[in-house]
């Protein structure tokens, strides 16, 4: 996807601070975060939401959690949030799958 901001960032044609890159994946910090601690995984290849999922995308949905899991562990959360806004109708703005990790403020607000 040439137009996509996140796969640009893949590529490194545009800058992000990457906190952890393998074969398949990419997490990064989200540019405007709502918590102390806040970062988005992303799948290198083009997926545009949890809506183009199925079964065989579970391993791949599986990993990012547990990726999410890890990272915050290793960024001093102990308890985090996990968010995935889905298609317009549910916020989502950026159109490649992301899972937001946040988490860091003394006071949780709850929603
Ligand atoms: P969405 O609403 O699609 O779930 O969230 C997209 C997120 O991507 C937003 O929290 C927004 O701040 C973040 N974002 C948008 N553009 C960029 C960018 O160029 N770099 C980074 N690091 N984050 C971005
Ligand atoms: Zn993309």
């Amino acid at each position: 996807m040439t137009d996509c901001i996140f796969c640009k960032i893949v590529k490194k044609d545009i800058p992000a601070k990457i906190i952890y890159e393998d074969e398949e994946f990419l997490v990064f910090n989200d540019i405007k975060p709502i918590d102390k601690v806040h970062f988005l995984i992303i799948p290198k290849t083009h997926i545009e939401s949890l809506l183009e999922c199925d079964e065989t995308n579970l391993e791949m949905l599986g990993k990012m959690l547990l990726l999410g899991k890890n990272l915050a562990h290793q960024h001093g959360l102990r308890g985090f949030r996990t968010m995935i806004n889905s298609g317009a109708e549910g916020g989502q703005e950026v159109f490649h799958i992301h899972i937001h990790v946040y988490g860091g403020s003394e006071k949780l607000a709850k929603i």
